[in-house]
């Protein structure tokens, strides 16, 4: 497959995207603007404190896999009747019967009631924690500064 295939993180109705701790697998939120921010390369786990190369959440990348598979498999099935159509008549002909079930592409949106705004008071960037997170005092993604 010589195709690209692009991860985009969902963004909600505030622009906020949903991020997942490898470390301590709780979620948070920032804004993707941020996220993608030139100056910025290294995020902190609200929650944990730890950096990590990524947050991508399992959810999306199963979502990406299933993408990968439903447009892999569709490809195969339409080849295969390219080359059943191009036999038919002939002395030699191939059917074509494909059977695989289409991975689901639907992805959870979180509820983003669940998640509070802070306003880190060092970068004064705005994040998304559980309230829980907000309670025990939260790690701002962006600098590191425990609030
Ligand atoms: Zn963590
Ligand atoms: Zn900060």
């Amino acid at each position: 497959m010589d195709e690209e295939f692009t991860l985009t993180m969902p963004l909600d109705n505030d622009g906020y995207a949903t991020f997942e701790c490898p470390c301590c697998l709780d979620s948070f939120q920032m804004r993707g603007e941020e996220y993608n921010a030139d100056d910025l390369f290294e995020f902190w786990c609200p929650s944990c404190g730890l950096k990590s190369d990524s947050y991508v959440p399992r959810s999306v990348i199963e979502l990406a896999k299933a993408k990968v598979l439903n447009r892999f498999m569709g490809k195969m099935e339409t080849e295969l009747r390219q080359i059943s159509s191009s036999t038919r008549g002939s002395i030699l002909s191939i059917e074509v019967k494909t059977n695989f079930g289409k991975e689901h592409e639907n992805l959870l949106f979180p509820d983003v009631a669940a998640f509070e705004e802070v306003i880190c008071r060092i970068c004064e960037r705005p994040y998304r924690v559980h309230p829980l997170t907000l309670f025990t005092g939260p790690y701002c993604p962006f600098c590191g500064e425990s609030v």
